[in-house]
């Protein structure tokens, strides 16, 4: 059946809807459904958590863990801060209280930011 979809959408390669790249070269975040999700459609939480002995971490959650690159945020974060950090269970810790830097951050990468210092 030559032809048969000559002419329609079918014919193409398969593209992203969203940037129309074929899916093959797409780097748009996508969870773990596939579905597409870039950082202006997430909501991180910034909150600051005590520890023992009067420490306190900066605890950023709410990002889609495969969405997103959180190893590679983390040592962007924590070189940000100058702290050292942890990721577990697809949250994202940083030793001492950088909220604003922090919430700062998220925002200037287009994420929605809740929480943050106060
Ligand atoms: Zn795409």
């Amino acid at each position: 059946m030559p032809g048969i979809f000559a002419g329609t959408p079918l014919e193409r390669p398969v593209t992203c809807a969203v940037c129309e790249r074929p899916l093959d070269v797409c780097r748009c975040p996508r969870d773990a459904a596939g579905n597409v999700l870039p950082p202006e459609r997430q909501t991180a939480t910034v909150r600051m958590e005590k520890r023992g002995k009067g420490k306190v971490v900066t605890v950023i959650s709410g990002l889609d863990p495969v969405a997103n690159d959180l190893a590679a945020l983390l040592k962007q974060l924590k070189g940000l801060v100058g702290a050292g950090g942890t990721v577990e269970a697809g949250v994202v810790e940083i030793q001492g209280d950088h909220r604003e830097k922090i919430a700062a951050k998220l925002r200037e990468m287009k994420f929605k930011v809740r929480g943050g210092p106060g």
